[in-house]
């Protein structure tokens, strides 16, 4: 008996016994609740040698064997199955694997933990850049080319130019191609066509290319002169020719020119390039061009600091336990400026002096160039940077560079957590409280619950870290399951702001109905007087900004998803921010006709153009949405701020995070409480987080800061404890909040979220599903609530309604909730509702 030993399988040396057939363990690529099984496939002997775990494959499916692509997962032999029915994998897709065991392990515990199906968790660790789009070709029917059956009498205008076309050409030609001539509404007639069989579609596979090659032509160095210009005249002389003479004509006095620009520069489609390629005219060659998203950007090299004693101290701490780490997880408390970034570096460099790799992640939105720069500065090409502004071809570069461990360091938002390190050590996670680290589509994910599992899988250490962390990691931290490191001092001396706060009730009492207090206009005033900066910054988590009639008090709702809209001064517009729906403000209101329509609240415009008024010689910067647009806008906008170029800020939540302004010496913070209206238990957490944050903005420098925070709440104890800096007393308030009214973390919550374009079959399914709960909760186990509308109670015309079951014990919640949601599959089976879930809601939808 002969043995084949197999690398990389599951289960270490994998040994096949001569005569019997190897087998495949394949996720199959669509994501259907039916689909979310493995299915086994016989390895082809040829293909014995190259197939390994992570590899993608063709495989046929289905009655019809229709190729699908699939993911393998593991090996095995006929011994443990029947391979009788099996069918053969069809082809080998990528010769790189996209997972090893590790990250499949990932994978199996993401879809367990969070209840999701597992080509989703794959398609997760992957990087998203791989997908395969198919491509049609089509052509004239063999046999009634070769006849001369052709009819075209009595054929369409349409129809009788495309099939001359296809008539002109040998070989299948591409679909798109023909689009590119006849134009889209060309396909009813190919339709037409292919039914009645006189044309042949064929479908096929292909990888989304990662376009960063690009193609040139150039004219066939084999032909001379003469030639050439004998088949131009020709070519002109010809009905159908012209656009490929003009080609040839341009590539005369061209030595070589991207393809893409000839196209645009000659409005010729891409049959007339291939048609002359076929003849061997022209050539086509493609060039790979590799570029580094930061190579323009020219890094300072940047020596460490020398610590202070409390950076040394958690420094210190955190190396001891590098060496032999069974997965420790740390939180560093350190208030704003406390170095945090620092103690970031130096752990990094200890991680390199060991031979291993580290992951940092931040908010996509302080992923900035200066963020960039420190750690390129003190690393150079050590350093990987992805996110969601770099091309596909530019994040599969940076992850194929981590793949091959030719870095050891990759910053990233959360998806960077499933970098492809082979010797992890260290996952920092940088402003751990932010809500962009948990995914919304599914596997919703929260990156700092994978990067603990990673590391305890791995043996690595977890340091996650925040001026004011989440209630549910400093919970963790009292409960001994997670360790607390306490930074109290800023790193470069400098004193944290003084905060105060403006009642602004009593403004209006005193008659002032402008958007600033009296003392805020001092200070703006102070501060442009003395060339020291200002950030006013706008909350706009609520709805501040809407148009409404002043006379019966009608609101201008979105008619798809009843949200209202979002007024933009500069084109007299309201927008829908969830569909884009966009119109003119009307003249009349469309309730009761009257003409007084105005808007309302106060939106980053609004404040913009309210400074100008008051301070008509300040130079001033907005930044939203709608500013920030374009690959650096938002880059742009901080650099020149940081380089004082303008004297007053002003923005919305984007302004919060992480950025470093020494010359900023007031924040304004307009309308604090707007975060305390929502409809969520976590209302008082954001506020606290956000004016501790935006205050964090303030005296970072030299100068001292100071922040007025204007707000109709005054005594609320999450705006008092703020004022204070003092996030032990506002946790221990909120806890004992939370416990009380029995929130997370003391219990979980899974949601449930019914929707559907038909509201009465949304309502009468909510209660249904609700009434099946209720049913099963016999020992009142659970928490049950709803159903109610959603808090967007309409998005896109789907109506929303919500449900939200609570219990302390994570397992036993999930599995009664998919049990009865999968009861009430079985009862309702209908297309036309639609149930989302979310274990562990960030946001309370
Ligand atoms: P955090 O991320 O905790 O808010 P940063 O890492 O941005 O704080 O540091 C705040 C400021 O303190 C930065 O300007 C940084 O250069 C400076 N800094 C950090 N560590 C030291 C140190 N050991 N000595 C001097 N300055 C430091
Ligand atoms: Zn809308
Ligand atoms: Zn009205």
């Amino acid at each position: 008996m002969k043995y084949w030993i197999y690398k990389n399988t599951h289960k270490g040396v994998f040994v096949k016994v001569k005569g019997e057939k190897m087998i495949a363990e394949v996720i199959i690529g669509i994501s259907h609740e039916s689909l979310d099984k493995i299915f086994h496939y016989i390895i082809p002997e040829t293909m014995e040698n190259e197939i390994e775990i992570g590899i993608r494959v063709l495989v046929p499916f289905g009655k019809g064997n229709k190729k699908v692509e699939g993911f393998v997962i593991g090996l095995c032999n006929t011994t443990s199955i029947d391979s009788n029915k099996l069918k053969e994998i069809y082809s080998i897709v990528d010769q790189v694997p996209f997972f090893d065991e590790h990250l499949l392990e990932l994978a199996k515990w993401m879809k367990e933990y969070y209840g999701c199906r597992m080509i989703d968790c794959l398609r997760t660790i992957m990087p998203s850049s791989m997908k395969i789009k198919s491509e049609y070709f089509i052509r004239i029917a063999p046999q009634l080319r070769e006849t001369a059956l052709l009819d075209f009498k009595r054929r369409s205008k349409e129809e009788t130019e495309i099939l001359s076309f296809l008539m002109s050409r040998q070989k299948y030609i591409l679909l798109e191609d023909v689009y590119d001539i006849f134009g889209k509404e060309s396909s009813k007639y190919i339709k037409k066509l292919s039914k009645e069989g006189i044309i042949e579609i064929q479908e096929e596979d292909k990888i989304k290319e990662l376009s960063y090659t690009i193609k040139y032509i150039s004219i066939n160095k084999d032909l001379d002169l003469e030639e050439l210009e004998d088949i131009v005249e020709l070519y002109q002389s010809k009905k159908n020719y012209h656009a490929q003479a003009r080609i040839l004509s341009m590539l005369m006095i061209n030595d070589w020119i991207p393809v893409n620009e000839l196209k645009k520069a000659l409005q010729v489609s891409n049959s007339s390039i291939l048609s002359l390629a076929n003849k061997n005219i022209v050539q086509i060659e493609e060039v790979e061009i590799h570029k580094d998203p930061y190579s323009h950007m020219d890094f300072k090299s940047a020596k460490p600091l020398l610590p202070t004693q409390e950076q040394k101290n958690v420094i210190q701490y955190i190396i001891s336990k590098l060496d032999h780490s069974k997965g420790d997880s740390i939180l560093i408390h350190g208030i704003t400026g406390s170095g945090k970034t620092e103690i970031y570096l130096q752990l990094i460099e200890e991680v390199i002096k060991r031979g291993g790799q580290s992951i940092v992640l931040v908010p996509e939105i302080s992923l900035t160039p200066q963020t960039v720069e420190r750690f390129k500065g003190r690393f150079g090409d050590q350093v990987a940077v992805t996110h969601s502004k770099l091309s596909l071809r530019e994040r599969y570069d940076q992850w194929k560079k981590a793949k091959e461990g030719k870095v050891s360091v990759m910053i990233g938002p959360r998806s960077a957590v499933f970098t492809p390190f082979t010797s992890l050590k260290l996952i920092i996670l940088d402003e751990e409280h932010e809500n962009t680290y948990k995914s919304e589509i599914s596997p919703k994910f929260h990156a700092r619950d994978v990067a603990r599992k990673r590391c305890e899988m791995v043996g690595g250490v977890c340091v996650v870290a925040s001026a004011t962390p989440s209630l549910e990691s400093y919970f963790e931290c009292e409960q001994g399951k997670m360790e607390l490191l306490t930074l109290s001092h800023r790193a470069n001396e400098s004193k944290l702001p003084s905060v105060e706060i403006i009642d602004m009730r009593k403004e209006l009492e005193l008659g002032n109905r402008s958007i600033f207090s009296v003392a805020l206009k001092e200070e703006i005033e102070k501060n442009l007087k003395n060339k020291e900066q200002t950030i006013l910054f706008l909350n706009r988590r609520g709805f501040s900004n809407f148009v409404s009639c002043r006379k019966c008090g009608y609101v201008l709702k979105c008619k798809n998803c009843s949200i209202s809209y979002t007024y933009h001064a500069y084109n007299r517009s309201i927008q829908c921010h969830y569909c884009g729906d966009k119109l003119k403000v009307p003249s009349i209101c469309p309730q009761c006709g009257s003409s007084h329509i105005r808007y309302f609240g106060v939106g980053t415009e609004r404040v913009e153009s309210e400074v100008k008024k008051h301070f008509p010689d300040a130079r001033v910067l907005r930044m939203d949405l709608d500013t920030a647009k374009g690959k650096y806008g938002y880059e742009k906008i901080l650099d020149q701020f940081k380089s004082h170029k303008a004297d007053i800020l002003i923005g919305t939540q984007m302004i919060a995070k992480g950025h470093d302004f020494p010359n900023v010496t007031l924040v304004g913070i307009l309308a604090a409480d707007l975060t305390l209206h929502l409809q969520d238990f976590r209302s008082a957490e954001r506020t606290f987080q956000l004016i501790t944050q935006v205050s964090g903005r303030a005296g970072r420098g030299e100068l001292p800061g100071r922040v007025l925070v204007q707000t109709y709440d005054p005594s609320h104890y999450s705006i008092e404890t703020a004022k204070d800096h003092d996030y032990m007393s506002f946790y221990q308030k909120e806890i004992e909040l939370r416990k009380q009214l029995n929130y997370p973390p003391f219990t979980h919550i899974f949601l449930i979220l019914i929707t559907g374009t038909n509201e009465k079959l949304v309502i009468s399914s909510a209660y249904k599903l609700m009434e099946i709960m209720k049913y099963l909760n016999k020992k009142d186990k659970f928490e049950l609530f709803g159903p109610v509308p959603a808090i967007l109670s309409k998005i896109k015309n789907k109506y929303r309604w919500r449900i939200i079951v609570k219990c302390d014990d994570r397992d036993l919640l999930m599995k009664y909730s998919f049990y009865c949601i999968s009861k009430f599959r079985s009862i309702l089976n209908t297309q036309e509702i639609q149930i989302q879930s979310d274990i562990d809601p960030l946001m309370m939808y």
